[in-house]
């Protein structure tokens, strides 16, 4: 038996008055994700808790199987090895963003022109090799990743993921010293080091010739890097240890990828898969079927519903809901239904009205030879409410799918 979980980022929502209070669920065209709630067993899912809107990255480690509460140690790590940066054990990671600030650290604007991979990449060469003087027990490792963002790993002993970061936020702000968040000398020099750093990025880039030739074309030059959300990579055990299985992730999102990465899956990354509205979904399905053929367990991610309800996209969200009916088509076309299971779900709710992540509960559906199928007949949050699965956690989805495929042990005798 094996099992693929496909994930719709941010994919459930709330009634919409442009939709005659219908979810884009509900609105869409999906016949396959319908058959599968038919023939399947549904639910709804609260993915860390009711109420509590998650980030894809504690949502993720939910559906995993892990209790997020206790493992999260902050994003920055996950993003790091998502993007394929090493991160060791004590490491501290940032978040980082190249700005625009001007003469007095104020912000201009936060992604720097949302300047192009390209350049930020030629501005990131100058920071391959830095050391602070006094603090040459440092390695400072620094690697653009898209656009105007960045990752920023300190690795060393004495340091410390306790101290704020130097983003301000918000646009006419000033850059933020960044302090240590508790008494220990750790947090202090950690918060030394990285403002010394800012301090530097800024000397550095405000003269760079890139930024005087983005200045003269009218460009906004990124003269500070930004940092924030102080991390380590959690120590998480490894999915294939935990339930004896060979696990893969397929998701163009570096985060993703991280903690997939982080609770031991392999990586495949497709080629047109590229997180955004245009993404090759039956890249994916197709990635996913040949995936089936070696490893147990399949996880694809669509990161794009999300993007569309943080825009206010309403019609974007409900096309890429049914470009994810198209996956599932394929899906459940091209692999033996009888040795295989298939659940659908989000990692949140994305209201497209509030824009923001939302602490709804999201739908479930799985599909496969031994479930106790009910009488739902729709993948929509308010069908699925009514479903067999009844309302689960995030972290139970996992141990649900592993239990039929014959591989969680037995607790008690
Ligand atoms: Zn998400
Ligand atoms: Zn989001």
């Amino acid at each position: 038996m094996k099992a693929i979980l496909i994930v719709g980022d941010g994919m459930a929502d709330r009634p919409l008055a442009e939709l005659n209070s219908k979810t884009p669920l509900e609105a869409a065209t999906k016949p396959s994700l319908n058959l599968l709630a038919e023939k399947g067993v549904c639910g709804i899912m609260d993915v860390i808790a009711p109420g509590i809107p998650p980030g894809s990255d504690v949502a993720h480690l939910a559906l995993l199987g892990y209790d997020a509460e206790k493992v999260y140690s902050g994003r920055g790590a996950f993003e790091a090895i998502g993007f394929g940066v090493e991160v060791l054990p004590n490491d501290v990671a940032f978040r980082c963003n190249f700005a625009t600030v001007d003469s007095k650290l104020k912000v201009i604007d936060r992604r720097a022109g949302r300047i192009a991979t390209i350049d930020a990449a030629r501005l990131a060469e100058e920071f391959k090799e830095v050391t602070l003087q006094g603090h040459e027990d440092v390695q400072i490792i620094f690697q653009n990743t898209i656009q105007h963002r960045a990752i920023l790993l300190l690795r060393g002993v004495h340091l410390s993921t306790m101290v704020s970061g130097s983003d301000p936020y918000k646009v006419g702000k000033k850059v933020l010293e960044v302090r240590p968040l508790d008494g220990a000398a750790e947090a202090e020099k950690t918060a030394q080091i990285l403002n010394e750093l800012t301090y530097y990025f800024h000397e550095v880039l405000k003269s760079h010739p890139l930024n005087i030739e983005r200045e003269m074309a009218g460009l906004l030059p990124a003269n500070i890097v930004l940092c924030r959300g102080a991390g380590k990579l959690p120590d998480l055990a490894p999915l294939p240890l935990q339930y004896g299985i060979t696990a893969v992730a397929i998701s163009a999102m570096p985060l993703v990828k991280g903690v997939c990465k982080a609770a031991g899956m392999k990586l495949i990354n497709v080629s047109g898969a590229t997180g955004t509205y245009d993404t090759n979904v039956l890249a994916k399905a197709n990635a996913a079927i040949k995936a089936l053929r070696s490893y147990d367990f399949v996880f694809v991610h669509v990161k794009a519903p999300d993007i569309a309800s943080h825009d206010g996209r309403v019609d974007e969200k409900v096309r890429m809901i049914e470009k994810i009916d198209q996956l599932v088509e394929y899906i459940t076309r091209n692999v033996d239904l009888s040795k295989t299971y298939i659940a659908v779900t989000a990692d949140h709710t994305t209201s497209s009205y509030t824009k923001e992540h939302e602490g709804d509960p999201v739908p479930v559906v799985i599909y496969g030879p031994e479930v106790r199928t009910d009488d739902i007949e729709e993948f929509t949050e308010r069908s699925c409410a009514r479903g067999g699965l009844g309302r689960i956690r995030g972290k139970d989805l996992l141990p649900i799918l592993m239990n039929l495929l014959g591989k969680t042990k037995k607790f008690g005798a």
